[in-house]
């Protein structure tokens, strides 16, 4: 692998008591795909967050790119502005659209790069209209999320991250709150994305897609990396115990 986009080392994060996090070392190559896989609660989500800092480590180091952060024995927490220009580097999507409700599909892609990109808007509409057009919604630009099906309404989601031009792409379970017949719409979008060579982290329960998408795989376990492969091996022949009881539940 030639530099990894984002590499996090000895990541540590707790909760009060609860630690989370043990010590976590990753890396992400750019224009790989890794997704995340692990039992509820073994900290998938929590390590997302930590890779662009939305949630903050209290040890370890967190690298995308060229900036580096670290945490923990006596360093100085990044300040707001440091943090807020790391976080922009990367998109996220979210099991949960959060969709603004009053503005239409065309608006809420246009919101990011207005506001906070200062773009004016004329040429957020076409940034925001092309994007639509990528995740097949070129016809729902003017729909309000209530007259969106699910699946659609992610692929707005997803179209909004994009459109801040991010580096990376972040994934939190984006197709766990659909219905069943809905979610092959959203992964052929994140495969489009994946095949053009964005960047990108999923955590998923999608097993196959993770399989046949993803670079590699890394179980997560008690905030513990027990395996971190490339994709198939991971999935057809995981090399521990416990990552093979883990997919035996999606058998
Ligand atoms: P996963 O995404 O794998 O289900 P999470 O990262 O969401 O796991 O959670 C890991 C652990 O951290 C859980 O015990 C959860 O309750 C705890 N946790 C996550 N976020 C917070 C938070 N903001 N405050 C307190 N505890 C949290
Ligand atoms: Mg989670």
């Amino acid at each position: 692998m030639s530099e990894a986009m984002i590499e996090v080392a000895a990541l540590q994060k707790r909760f009060g008591d609860n630690t989370v996090l043990r010590s976590v070392d990753m890396k992400v190559g750019r224009g790989e795909v890794v997704a995340l896989i692990g039992p509820s609660g073994s900290g998938k989500s929590t390590l997302l967050r930590c890779l662009n800092l939305l949630v903050v480590p209290d040890g370890g180091a967190v690298r995308m790119g060229e900036r580096r952060f670290t945490f923990g024995g006596g360093a100085a927490l990044p300040g707001t502005q440091a943090l807020a220009k790391f976080r922009a580097a990367t998109g996220m999507v979210f099991q949960q659209f959060n969709l603004f409700p009053h503005k239409t599909a065309l608006e809420n892609v246009m919101e990011g790069p207005v506001v906070v990109r200062r773009m004016a808007r004329g040429e957020a509409e076409t940034l925001a209209r092309e994007l639509l057009g990528k995740v097949g919604l070129s016809d729902k630009a003017d729909q309000y999320p209530s007259r969106l099906s699910g699946g659609q309404k992610q692929r707005v989601a997803i179209a909004r991250a994009l459109a801040m031009q991010p580096e990376v792409m972040l994934f939190d379970e984006a197709t766990s709150a659909l219905d069943p017949e809905l979610v092959g719409e959203v992964l052929a979008v994140m495969q489009a994305l994946a095949a053009e060579g964005m960047t990108m982290v999923i955590v998923t329960h999608e097993v196959a897609f993770a399989r046949d998408v993803a670079d590699r795989v890394v179980f997560l376990r008690d905030g513990i990396i027990i395996e971190d492969g490339p994709a198939r091996q991971v999935i057809d022949a995981p090399r521990e115990e416990a990552t093979r009881a883990f997919l035996s539940h999606f058998h």
